[in-house]
């Protein structure tokens, strides 16, 4: 067959299940078109953990589904399973496959018999894009990158073993699993051999729980990548979960300090203890200011996190303690995102439900009070960028007049 893949997802973390969905397809023998024409299949990965683009996936691929009648489209990526699925399947009259149930539906939509995606290997890895962000936008003003471009990306393991109560991502993900360590180590070493670059970003839905079914950890597969591939690798983390983070705190806090670890995101919601815990987030306040506090200490301020706005009982006073508390410390820039309801969430059946304009309103408080403190905030209230939107126009030669 002839298909096309179009790739409609916001993050870097799934860029590698695309791929392997794209490998598979080639090694079953179809041809994989730089175009949707002429596409027998058009498969269409995309994000519907968030409500913009969940609404995006959906125009482009009804556009998707008027201008290419002879095409049968393919809807897959991170998708609520189940009764969703179906419902989205008969909103949108396309095949709807979850990443999470892809392993044996994509094989069958492929009449493969013999070979299975789950064993497909693994391209973990991309070189990076750029070598210094600033100079490059410079030269590039619309050009797509973000600073996670500056590194070698390198998928360590997917999905997560948590149980956050406002997560709707989990609910997408298949089961937890670190990646072959050979295999991660391997493939850094041949592209290190190419890249002229020696920072290498970790990416993953919970970077801090990498070895946890291996008998490996993060530090251990660090000081390993130093040992076998190069002493002066750096290294950027992103999705560590503060109480993952604290597992490991001698070790972690070692590779801060000597400046083997130079980029962290360590998303922390809230600093406040109650609604930590209805969040069923395993840290507490006193934690988040040791580690901010062993971070200024070190003169680290190469790190990021994040705020949710707006979570069922949040009080206002909470989030003038989290300002105060921040305000205290210097990040490399902090995401501040309103809370996201939806029906298959624990959290959506919570008394005290915070109003989406109180939300977009704190998410502006903080931004705006966060940023008097020189604090980069980046505040997501949702909506895809037009150059994103020009991007994916272009890319799929659809008028996308229905967004
Ligand atoms: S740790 Fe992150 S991915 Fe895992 S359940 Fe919590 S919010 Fe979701």
């Amino acid at each position: 067959m002839k298909i096309y893949f179009a790739s409609l997802s916001p993050c870097n973390t799934r860029k590698v299940n695309a791929r392997q969905i794209i490998d598979f397809i080639k090694s079953c023998g179809h041809e994989i078109l730089e175009n949707p024409k002429g596409a027998d299949m058009i498969f269409v990965w995309g994000c519907g953990f968030r409500n913009d683009w969940r609404e995006f996936t959906f125009a482009v691929i009804r556009e998707l589904k008027q201008i290419y009648k002879s095409s049968k489209i393919v809807y897959t990526g991170c998708i609520f399973p189940g009764k969703f699925a179906e419902s989205i399947k008969k909103e949108l009259d396309v095949e709807v496959i979850p990443w999470k149930d892809a392993t044996k539906k994509i094989e069958k939509i492929l009449k493969e018999k013999t070979k299975d995606l789950y064993s497909q290997k693994l391209n973990l890895i991309e070189d990076k894009i750029v070598d210094n962000l600033e100079e490059y936008r410079k030269a590039n003003p619309h050009a797509k990158v973000w600073f996670e471009d500056e590194y070698i990306k390198l998928n360590i393991c997917e999905g997560c073993r948590g149980y956050c109560t406002y997560c709707s991502e989990k609910l997408m993900f298949p089961k937890f699993r670190s990646f072959p360590e050979e295999d991660i180590i391997n493939q850094c070493k041949e592209l290190m051999k190419k890249s002229n670059s020696k920072k290498v970003l970790f990416l993953s839905d919970s970077s801090g729980e990498y070895g946890k079914d291996t008998n490996s950890s993060l530090p251990k597969l660090i000081k390993r990548m130093k040992d076998e591939i190069d002493k002066d690798i750096n290294f950027g983390i992103t999705q560590i979960n503060p109480e993952h983070f604290w597992e490991n705190k001698e070790e972690m806090f070692a590779l801060v300090k000597d400046g083997t670890i130079e980029y962290m995101n360590l998303p922390i919601q809230t600093a406040n203890d109650k609604t930590l815990k209805l969040m069923n987030r395993k840290y507490n306040s006193q934690q988040i200011k040791f580690l901010f506090d062993k971070f200024k200490e070190y003169g680290f301020k190469n790190y990021s996190t994040h705020l949710l706005v707006g979570f069922p009982g949040e009080e206002e006073k909470e989030v003038e303690e989290n300002i105060a508390l921040l305000s205290n410390y210097q990040f490399r820039h902090i995401i501040v995102s309103a809370f996201m309801n939806h029906p298959a969430i624990e959290a959506s059946k919570f008394e005290n439900q915070i109003s989406d304009e109180d939300k977009k309103n704190r998410v502006l408080h903080y931004s705006q009070k966060l940023s008097e403190k020189g604090i980069t905030v980046h505040s997501d209230l949702g909506g895809i960028s037009n150059r994103m939107m020009e991007n994916i126009r272009i890319k799929l030669d659809i008028p996308l007049k229905n967004i």
